[in-house]
């Protein structure tokens, strides 16, 4: 579904991307790992257009997308929820979700899929005419996926979506991404914590330094020694 191969992308003269190639199959979720900085946000932002990279291809659907405009790549079907999850704080909850859906041209389906969110997250319902930036962490993350949801996306791209919240929280956003996969959409997961994102994957890649260091099925990874002792805290 989505191929990158040989990707190398800069920051002026920071060479932030080496040479990264992975692949994500329809109905797959595929996690990313690597430590702060290994280049998994600038991995994401490549695929999705919003930086160039200087060398190599993105295929989606067997199309070249690699100088496809952001826009375009949402019409494809790649909804990316990105790391700070970047709701619209003075829009209250089901704005927020009604501006993931702004490109599409079917209110009834629109309307079906506000109760499909809700459904996964009891706790938007809840809160629906409540400001985005009133929100607690774990509930602007939920509305960040939400929102992304309402584009009806088939690739999925999160970036972090733990990040800063309790075990429980993560736990409960975990279970979603899981149900949401086995509803259709193909997931890339970006995660610094290495343990959930691997034990929710089919497959897995390490990236270090901007490049591709190990890659296999998560029970590859999950019993790597590599893995283990940098990745899991384990011996
Ligand atoms: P984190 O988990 O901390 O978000 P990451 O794996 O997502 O890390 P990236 O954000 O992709 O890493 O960063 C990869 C490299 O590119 C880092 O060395 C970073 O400092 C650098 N970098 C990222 N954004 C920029 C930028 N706008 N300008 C210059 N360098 C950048």
């Amino acid at each position: 579904m989505l191929k990158l191969d040989g990707i190398h992308t800069f920051y002026g003269s920071i060479h932030a991307l080496k040479g990264v190639s992975l692949e994500v199959n329809q109905g797959e979720i595929v996690t990313l790992i690597g430590a702060n900085g290994a280049g998994k946000s600038t991995t994401l932002m490549t695929l999705c257009g919003v930086i160039r990279p200087k060398q190599g291809t993105v295929t989606f659907n067997g199309q070249d997308i690699t100088r496809v405009s952001t826009e375009k790549i949402v019409k494809l079907g790649v909804t990316q929820v990105p790391e700070g999850r970047m709701i619209f704080p003075r829009l209250t909850v089901i704005e927020n979700l009604r501006m993931g859906a702004y490109l599409r041209r079917d209110p009834d389906g629109v309307k079906a899929d506000e109760e499909k969110v809700f459904g996964l997250f009891p706790r938007l319902k809840e809160r629906r005419g409540q400001y985005g930036g009133t929100l607690s962490g774990g509930e602007q993350q939920m509305l960040a996926i939400g929102r992304a949801i309402m584009a009806r996306p088939s690739l999925l791209l999160l970036d972090e979506p733990s990040l800063g919240l309790a075990p429980i929280v993560v736990e409960n956003i975990f279970d979603v991404i899981v149900n949401i996969n086995k509803a259709g959409t193909t997931v890339l997961l970006v995660e610094q914590n290495a343990q959930m994102a691997l034990h929710i994957a089919h497959r897995g890649y390490v990236l270090t330094t901007g490049e591709v260091h190990l890659t296999g099925t998560s029970k590859e990874l999950l019993e790597n020694p590599q893995v283990r002792a940098a990745y899991l805290g384990l011996e």
